[in-house]
């Protein structure tokens, strides 16, 4: 079986393949998608969110708390390559 290893550590890899980052905060647990088109137009193809770096620029809408988990959100994604059948 051939491994297939995808990095996916910018805001431009998430668009490539097809995926989306959710945020859910870490208070009220409210979750939103967030939209990677407007990430990217803000911060650049370049950013890397993995680690807390798109966190701590969130902001909840419902209760504003700063500081959402972000993950990434594989919905988007229309094939699913090694899944058990
Ligand atoms: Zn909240």
């Amino acid at each position: 079986m051939e491994q297939r290893t995808i990095r996916i550590e910018t805001l431009g890899d998430l668009a490539a393949h097809g995926y989306g980052l959710n945020a859910t905060c870490e208070r009220c647990r409210h979750r939103v998608d967030l939209a990677v088109w407007a990430l990217i137009a803000r911060l650049g193809r370049s950013f890397v969110y993995v680690g807390k770096t798109i966190d701590s620029r969130l902001r909840c809408s419902r209760c504003g708390e700063r500081g959402a988990a972000v993950q990434i959100h594989t919905a988007l994604n229309p094939w699913k390559p090694d899944g058990p059948q």
